[in-house]
């Protein structure tokens, strides 16, 4: 027997117009690098969003499921992109514009996307680009930044606030399909080429309301959210969506994501959460600790992308900005875990070894633990295997172009549809997943596996380590063993005597398990999206004698 409910379909355009009316007086501020931010409230964006897609519509011609490029940063106009595109029926398609040239033009070309919206700071990279694009017809430029580098291109060229200009305010939706596609993102390759992630309508409708549980963000309209996390990655953690749906104030970064501004942005804008990567935060307290400055309301930081280092964590605490720990994936949306305490714990000395975990799964994603000849692992807390997760915003396939079967590479999906997350780690029986690392970053010595992550924790706890990476390197009598490169901070002259006594002190790391090779570096090697570059590391260093 079928229910006698309505059946609805859940769609991006019902989070823009629920956001423009009911929130409509919400705000979206841009950072501009002048005295004053651009402010520009919800309706206004909900008025300029049908605008853009009446002009994609009528003037470009995009039509059916064609994909509409982004090359933009985080700011108003890249928003009105992000409802205009999939409301219309079209697909959204953020590009990282900080992947290598080759590797970007592969993926548009992938993507076969006819139109790309940029920001205009953004086209000395987009111009040369261009000759090698060969389905992008139609270039929208937005913002500061010299057209001039156009002119010569094979492509129609059009101004963003010209194209929009005089368009009606109101857009007449369509029904769609909430299975349909609405966005697509290419993982970072942060291992191996990058592979395309096609979210539904459906998907980043329910992700989006689980972004908002008290369990995870948990934010209100009495909120304003700096969201530093690109929106070419991962749809920003799907705040643009879930912002929208509860009328939380967005702070928008622009270009301006260095520590400096980024303190100056919290200091006056006053955000009570924000969202980005560890290494922008590591850079915010450099920042901060060489010029301090009231960031006293940021009272909530969620930290996810790769493992937050408990002493970044003690770090903010200390500065009333209170991690939230959170783990993800490009093919899970991103939410997959998030660190809230159980009750039990809060208040307890439990809570904080609780908060560094990368938290616990909600009701829609389900996971489960695999040991290398595919048996089920326990949820003990102690044993490791792989993570698997399947959910309604979980990927099931890759995208392998417009006419070909998806992609279901054996590494990555499990025969019965499950993810394969390639992060290995334990679940406790309360649901409280800890990553000992990635399958490929885990040092295998003797049969035993050491978690690269433990040790660059440890070492990043020490008052003169910026930063450190650990890696594999091949050993004769061992298989492997760990190098462990560090960035020192200004003045600091540990030696890796010094290191490894700290290490072995207090039992932090077992005694087999201290790295026998270290190295000095001036910066840590970071992907595109700033996580720890392990595949540069391994490249540079793997072969080389370096006792
Ligand atoms: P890429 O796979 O190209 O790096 P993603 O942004 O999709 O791009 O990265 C997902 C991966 O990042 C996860 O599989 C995991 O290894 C890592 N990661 C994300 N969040 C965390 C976290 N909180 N702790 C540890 N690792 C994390």
């Amino acid at each position: 027997m079928l229910s006698t409910m309505q059946d609805v379909p859940l769609l991006i355009s019902r989070i823009l117009t629920h956001g423009s009316t009911i929130h409509g007086t919400s705000q979206v501020t841009t950072w501009t690098g002048e005295a004053e931010p651009h402010r520009r409230s919800f309706a206004e964006v909900g008025a300029r969003t049908a605008q853009l897609a009446h002009a994609l519509r009528e003037d470009l011609g995009v039509v059916g499921d064609e994909r509409v490029a982004t090359l933009m940063w985080n700011n108003a106009e890249h928003v009105e992109a992000y409802f205009a595109i999939p409301s219309m029926g079209a697909i959204l398609h953020t590009l990282n514009l900080r992947l290598p040239a080759e590797q970007l033009a592969w993926i548009v070309n992938h993507a076969a996307d006819r139109v790309v919206i940029a920001n205009g700071s953004l086209l000395p990279l987009l111009v040369p680009l261009l000759p090698h694009l060969k389905t992008v017809e139609h270039v929208v430029v937005s913002g500061p930044g010299d057209r001039s580098g156009l002119a010569a291109a094979d492509v129609q060229v059009h101004e963003y606030e010209e194209l929009i200009a005089g368009k009606p305010t109101t857009y007449d939706w369509p029904e769609l399909d909430e299975r349909q596609a609405a966005a697509m993102c290419y993982t970072s390759g942060t291992t191996g080429d990058p592979k395309g992630v096609v979210y539904s309508h459906r998907s980043i409708y329910l992700h989006s309301m689980q972004v908002n549980m008290t369990q995870s963000m948990g934010l209100t309209d009495q909120d304003t959210s700096l969201v530093v996390v690109p929106q070419f990655h991962v749809n920003a953690w799907g705040l643009p969506h879930a912002t929208f749906m509860t009328g939380v104030n967005m702070l928008m970064p622009d270009r301006f994501l260095q520590p400096a501004p980024l303190a100056q942005m919290i200091e006056g804008e006053k955000p009570t959460h924000a969202a980005a990567v560890p290494t922008i935060w590591q850079g915010l307290l450099a920042e901060l600790t060489a010029n301090p400055r009231d960031v006293s309301t940021l009272g909530q930081v969620t930290i996810g992308g790769s493992a937050c280092p408990p002493s970044l964590m003690e770090a903010f605490d200390n500065l009333g900005m209170r991690v939230c720990h959170a783990w993800g994936m490009t093919e899970t949306s991103p939410l997959g875990t998030v660190a809230r305490p159980p009750a039990h714990a809060v208040g307890t000395a439990e809570e904080f070894a609780y908060r560094l975990t990368q938290g616990r799964f909600p009701t829609s994603v389900e996971a489960r633990l695999t040991g290398p000849g595919g048996e089920r692992i326990p949820w003990d807390g102690e044993s490791a295997g792989e993570l698997e997760v399947r959910g309604p915003w979980i990927a099931g396939a890759y995208y392998n172009g417009p006419d070909a079967e998806p992609l279901r590479p054996a590494d990555k999906f499990s025969e019965d549809g499950w993810l394969k997350t390639g992060d290995v780690g334990t679940i406790s029986s309360d649901g409280f997943l800890t990553l000992t690392d990635r399958a490929k970053d885990v040092i295998k010595s003797g049969g035993e596996w050491i978690s690269s992550v433990d040790l660059e924790n440890a070492l990043m706890s020490h008052p003169d380590v910026a930063e450190a990476a650990v890696v594999a390197v091949p050993d004769e009598k061992w298989g492997e063993r760990p190098l462990a490169t560090v960035v020192l901070r200004e003045g600091a002259n540990a030696d890796f005597e010094t290191l490894r006594a700290f290490l072995a002190d207090e039992g932090k790391i077992a005694k087999w398990q201290l790295p026998e090779r270290w190295t000095v570096i001036a910066a840590v090697p970071k992907t595109s999206v700033g996580k720890f570059d392990k595949k540069v590391l391994r490249r540079q260093y793997a072969e080389g004698d370096l006792d």
